[in-house]
Formats: C-alpha cells, sequence, structure tokens
C-alpha cells in the first residue's frame, strides 16, 4: 500500500485547545509517524492537503444492530418491551440480499459520519445462520469499516420469561405469536460453534463474537455455554444488561440475584465480556464489572428513546468500569451518529441536579467514543487512537464548518456542535473510504434503491405479522407498567 502523508490538519490532543498543528504519515494500513509542527521536506508519499482541518482518531461505535437499520422512524412511541414485541416483524423473512443491505446502509452512515468501527448485535429471525451472518460481515468489509459481529440468540421468548404476561394475553384474545426462539441451547451453541469455526474474515479488520440477546431470556445452559465458546475460541461476549426497570426487577424477582450477579456466579463476567446499557446496574454489579475488568457500553440515545431510564455513567467511572459508548439500533436512536452519542452522554449525566465535577465532560465523551469502545470490540488500543503504530483509522474534519467558527476549544466543539456534516474524509487502514463526503467504496446510489426496495417488499410480507404484534405489544406494555413501579436500589427515572 502507498505512503500518504496528511498534510496542514491540526491534531485533536488534550492540553491545546486549538489542536496541535501536525502531518501525518500512513504506511502499510498504520500510522507510520506523526509529525508535530510540520513534517521534514522530501518525505516519499503521496500528499493529501488537509488544511484548515482537524484528525480525530475514527470514532467506534459500541454498540448497534445491523438488522435494525430497516426500522428506522419506526416505532415512534416504543418502551423497550414494545420493541422487543415487535422484533419478529421488524426482522421477519428477510433475505440474503435484504440483511446484506440492512447491514451496508448502516456502515455506509456510520462512516460518512466519522466512526470507523462497530459492534454488531446482528438478528435473524428466528435463528443466525452462517449465510445470515456472513451476509452482515461482507457488507461491512464491502462498506469498508471494521466491525466484530455477535449474532443474537436466546433459547427462551421473552414473552414467557415476564410472570403472567403470557396469560395476561391469551386472557385477552392474543395467542400463537411468532417468537424469537425455538431452539434449545445445544442448537444454539451448535450454530455458534461453526460460525466461529468456520470465520473466514481477518480479525484486524472482521471479528466474531457471541450474542446471548439478554441474559433474562437465557438459560443457565445457553450462558455457561457461551462462556466456554468464549474461552476456547477467544472470542467476546455481548449482551443487553440491566437495560430497562421491567427486565431488572423481573430478573431480581425471578432469579434471586441481579443479572450482572447471575453473570458473574457463572463465570461470563471478564475482559471480553461487554454489558449494553447497564442503567438499572446498582452499586454491587458495577463493582462486580470493574473487578472482573468487563466493559459497558452506554447508550443514551437510545436510552432515551425509549424512555430506558438514565445510566450512571459517573458512578461507573468512580468504580473502575471500562466504559464505551454506542448508538444503539437505528429504531431506537436512528441516525447511528457517534457525534450524536457523545453529546447525548455529557447532557445525560447533568439531569440529576449533581455538582459539576460529577458530570461528564467533553473529553471523558471523545475517550469513552474511541478507545473505551475499541476495548470492548476486541481491538484493544489498535484503533481509537492517534498514536505511531496504531491502525490508521482517520476522521478528517473541516474546520471551515461554522460550528467551528470561531475556534475556541476543539475537543468540545466537537463533542457539543459537531453533527457529522464536519466530516470531509474518512480512512479506514489507510485506505480513503470517504473522500470529500462520498464514499468511494460502494455504489450508494444502487444501495440506497436497494434497501429502500427491501423494506418496500418486507412492509408488505410482515403486514399481518406486523399488525398483531403491534396489538400485543400494546397489551404487553400496559402490562409491564406493574413493573416500573417496584422498589430498585438504582434510581434512574428522574421523577423517582
Ligand atoms: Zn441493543
Amino acid at each position: 500500500m502507498e505512503r500518504k502523508l496528511i498534510t496542514g490538519a491540526v491534531l485533536v490532543e488534550d492540553g491545546e485547545a486549538r489542536g496541535t498543528r501536525a502531518d501525518l504519515l500512513m504506511e502499510g494500513g498504520l500510522i507510520a509517524a506523526i509529525f508535530r509542527g510540520g513534517a521534514p521536506e522530501g518525505i516519499d508519499a503521496a500528499r493529501f492537503n488537509a488544511t484548515e482541518c482537524a484528525i480525530l482518531p475514527g470514532l467506534v461505535n459500541g454498540h448497534l444492530h445491523a438488522h435494525s437499520n430497516l426500522a428506522k422512524g419506526m416505532g415512534d412511541r416504543w418502551t423497550l418491551e414494545m420493541s422487543l414485541t415487535n422484533a419478529p416483524w421488524i426482522s421477519g423473512v428477510r433475505s440474503l440480499d435484504e440483511i446484506y443491505a440492512s447491514a451496508a446502509i448502516g456502515a455506509a452512515e456510520m462512516l460518512l459520519k466519522g466512526c470507523t468501527a462497530a459492534y454488531d448485535m446482528c438478528l435473524e429471525f428466528p435463528l443466525p445462520t452462517i449465510e445470515g451472518v456472513d451476509a452482515v460481515a461482507r457488507a461491512y468489509d464491502d462498506v469498508g469499516m471494521r466491525a466484530t459481529i455477535a449474532p443474537m440468540a436466546s433459547d427462551q421468548p421473552f414473552l414467557g420469561a415476564v410472570p403472567g404476561l403470557r396469560d395476561h394475553l391469551v386472557g385477552e384474545g392474543v395467542e400463537g405469536l411468532p417468537q424469537m426462539s425455538s431452539e434449545g441451547p445445544e442448537g444454539l451453541l451448535a450454530r455458534f460453534r461453526a460460525l466461529a469455526q468456520g470465520w473466514r474474515w481477518p480479525s484486524e479488520k472482521i471479528r466474531f463474537g457471541l450474542g446471548p440477546a439478554i441474559p433474562f431470556i437465557c438459560s443457565d445452559a445457553f450462558l455457561t455455554g457461551v462462556r466456554d465458546l468464549s474461552a476456547e475460541f477467544g472470542i467476546g461476549i455481548h449482551t443487553h444488561v440491566s437495560e430497562s426497570k421491567v427486565q431488572t426487577v423481573v430478573s431480581g424477582e425471578s432469579f434471586g440475584e441481579t443479572i450482572t450477579a447471575k453473570l458473574h456466579r457463572l463465570g461470563l463476567l471478564g475482559p471480553r465480556f461487554t454489558a449494553a446499557h447497564g442503567v438499572w446496574l446498582d452499586g454491587d454489579d458495577m463493582r462486580r464489572m470493574a473487578d472482573t475488568g468487563a466493559n459497558v457500553i452506554h447508550n443514551p440515545a437510545s436510552n432515551f428513546r425509549l424512555g430506558s431510564g438514565v445510566a450512571d455513567v459517573r458512578a461507573f467511572l468512580d468504580a473502575g468500569v471500562h466504559v464505551g459508548l454506542g448508538t444503539d439500533g437505528a429504531s431506537c436512536a436512528d441516525g447511528l451518529n457517534m457525534f450524536e452519542a457523545m453529546r447525548l452522554a455529557t447532557h445525560a449525566s447533568r439531569v440529576f441536579g449533581a455538582p459539576v465535577d460529577s458530570w461528564i465532560g467533553a473529553r471523558e465523551a471523545l475517550q469513552a467514543a474511541t478507545t473505551g469502545s475499541a476495548r470492548a470490540l476486541g481491538f484493544g488500543d489498535s484503533i481509537g487512537v492517534l498514536r505511531e503504530g496504531s491502525a490508521a483509522d482517520i476522521v478528517i474534519l473541516d474546520l471551515r464548518a461554522p460550528h467551528y467558527t470561531p475556534m475556541n476549544d476543539l475537543s468540545a466543539q466537537i463533542v457539543y456542535a459537531e453533527d457529522g456534516t464536519g466530516v470531509r474524509d474518512v480512512f479506514v487502514g489507510g485506505r480513503c473510504v470517504v473522500r470529500e463526503r462520498r464514499l468511494t467504496t460502494i455504489d450508494y446510489d444502487r444501495l440506497r434503491r436497494q434497501t429502500q426496495a427491501a423494506a418496500d417488499r418486507l412492509h408488505g410480507a410482515n403486514a399481518q405479522t406486523r399488525a398483531r404484534l403491534q396489538h400485543a405489544a400494546r397489551l404487553a406494555e400496559a402490562y409491564c407498567r406493574c413493573f416500573i413501579s417496584r422498589e430498585t436500589p438504582a434510581r434512574r427515572y428522574i421523577c423517582e
């Protein structure tokens, strides 16, 4: 691969309010050198002019769902429980081309908004297949992003996991609904094993992970099997933990312990473990996460959109938890925008009336969205940082944009004002994948047409199921409200 020298830009660095003037040399997919003050004469490399621009490490989305990319704008007023009830029609009867298009349009959107790697819990209804997961991996590879792909599965249906819910629905005349799971733990574990053994993508680009969907709909046999596969193949586990109060209360009452205590007891927590959300983690749960080196991915846009509550990120950090940042799926964080995630992370920390020292600051949000998430994806410190020897995953921000004018504090203006419109160019592994705000890797207009056609076809194909599940979801939400009023150690609604 040719040597490229990015010239004339400033680096986003701590301690320099307006950034550090520097040129950056890329070679072999890595950052070969950073010349603060400017490169010496005579370097043999192709020049890439970035005058009046800033160089930011590629952002890393710690949690999303490829299948949700066809569901943007749906479920205007859905809780998490309504979203789970509706999941079978949102993801149902997809062809491999439609699975591919759904993943590719998300990857395209993230790259155009400065995100170069993502942890994707994709879902294939009713069960993950080798071909379906491969279609997701191919989409990321074609568009030019890094990813860790953890297909979701569970061996127990959501509607059966909430005490009394199924009987309530039957009483309302609703039964025989399609469910997300139809296979026992052995079958699901065999699928995961086959995927891990047959993984054909280079681990420095597209990694495989294990996605037990939500622990409260996973049996102990399935969870411990996932734990063993993670150890055997050295791959990550990604799951949703204590996202909503309903799940947190139901789990506590069903298990006699918190979800996190159970995961700890079963031996799943550790550096390869990533918990999405953690909104309702209590102090003991946070210590368990911290002591074991587990990762928690904060998803403020989704938490607000679904009314899930506000995670206490300052408490995570004080406890020593590794914190990353994510968007969650486009059905509940529609624009897959990591700049928005950073901004909301700072804002969310300020709703409880706590002293300003406990608020999440711009630099902390930036760190969570880069090195924090990178650790969770399993890429360690090879991405998310501007350092010689790290991957050349780089975002060029156009500082002529109004939100950088005047320039007062570059990091703060990126977090508080950038919306993605300042992203001019993006490199992944030294390859220019976005040039002047356009993808260089794929025919975007063709992908756009494919994605719209997929959504239109699925809209018709799932029409009947949709009507039944939307009705069931409203009943389920009304039923689940009884759990919202229960007392919990954690208080994550501002009215509590
Ligand atoms: Zn999620």
